[in-house]
């Protein structure tokens, strides 16, 4: 291997993921080189290994990873914050900040963003835009894997506020995957009186209840909606997350809010599926159903902040750490086991 080359895993398919020997990228004005420390595996990446990409967006083979953390090792020339040496994070996006989107400080939806892919690398390229309005400095005492889950809390930081979860209110997040759990981190520290979680897993449901959940349920043993319900006496919950990202999950959201409450439909589902909604749920019961898609570059410096001074803690989500060249391995782990929630990668 020359300098001029580095180690990278490459998606070329469905459950086709390479590590090669692949060109190093070259860096512009006000891009910044960053060797990779640590990155850590997300639902998406798993969802995008599993089914793979929605065909003509993304040309295969293609880089792979979006959540990491590293060391500035080299910075274009021109005027930017950053300098060798500096131990930052960046978000996967950067928005425009012209479209009508962003004029409209609907960031998230920017009709022109720049997103950043590649995190399972030795390096990764951060363009000029995202070290200007979506990157971070990390804090010396913070670990490059904390620093590198301020992506999903971000995500999850924007749903919740979405969502409006307040002081006492009972929330029911459908799934105990790494978004799902980070749901229960972000409801609990807003003040939910009672959090519920339904997965089929148990492992998962024990997980959850050690990260803060009350009442935990086993959908393939009870029925979820109709144990909320019970749970509720009668009325449903407050806010309702849905984390998983399937339209039979979406449905049974909707159905598991209490009058006048809110439905969060947070997991993406796979292209052109549609759900069911009773028009009475809506009119009658003034539920609100919404979605959430990404986050803003403000939800990533609060994530950020969140996670360094301590007020959530996402360590416990880490449950393994793997080297680069078993990453395949790493995601058939998440494939099919049960206990594992995130796994650290470092190159
Ligand atoms: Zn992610
Ligand atoms: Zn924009």
């Amino acid at each position: 291997m020359t300098s001029e080359t580095m180690i990278a895993a490459m998606l070329y398919g469905v459950r086709d993921l390479r590590v090669e020997e692949v060109k190093k990228p070259h860096i512009e004005r006000g891009e910044a080189l960053v060797k990779v420390k640590t990155s850590t595996t997300c639902g998406t990446d798993l969802k995008i290994f599993q089914r793979g990409y929605v065909e003509k967006v993304i040309k295969l083979p293609t880089v792979f990873g979006h959540e990491w953390a590293g060391d500035v090792v080299e910075v274009g020339e021109g005027d930017t914050w950053l300098e060798k040496g500096m131990r930052i994070r960046a978000g996967n996006s950067a928005p425009c900040l012209q479209c009508k989107m962003c004029q409209k400080g609907k960031f998230n939806l920017c009709e022109d963003m720049v997103w950043l892919w590649g995190a399972y690398a030795e390096y990764i390229r951060v363009p000029a835009r995202t070290v200007l309005v979506n990157a971070q400095k990390i804090p010396a005492h913070v670990s490059y894997e904390e620093a590198a889950m301020a992506e999903p809390l971000a995500c999850v930081l924007h749903g919740a506020e979405e969502a409006g979860v307040e002081l006492g209110d009972t929330v029911a997040v459908i799934g105990a995957g790494p978004i799902g759990l980070l749901h229960v981190l972000v409801a609990r520290k807003l003040g939910a009186g009672r959090i519920i979680v339904s997965d089929l897993i148990d492992e998962r449901l024990d997980f959850a209840r050690k990260l803060g959940a009350d009442e935990t349920i086993n959908a393939k043993a009870k029925d979820a909606v109709e144990t909320v319900k019970q749970l509720t006496s009668g009325y449903g919950a407050d806010v309702v997350i849905e984390a998983i990202g399937q339209p039979a999950t979406w449905e049974q959201a909707a159905k598991m809010a209490c009058k006048g409450g809110t439905v969060l439909e947070f997991g993406g589902c796979p292209p052109n599926t549609e759900i069911r909604l009773n028009t009475e749920l809506l009119h009658y019961g003034e539920v609100t159903v919404m979605g959430a898609f990404h986050a803003t570059p403000t939800h990533f410096k609060k994530a950020m902040n969140l996670i360094a001074s301590g007020t959530l803690d996402v360590k416990p989500l880490v449950t393994r750490r793997l080297p680069l060249n078993k990453i395949k391995e790493a995601f058939e782990i998440l494939s099919s086991s049960k206990t594992d929630v995130k796994i650290a990668i470092q190159p």
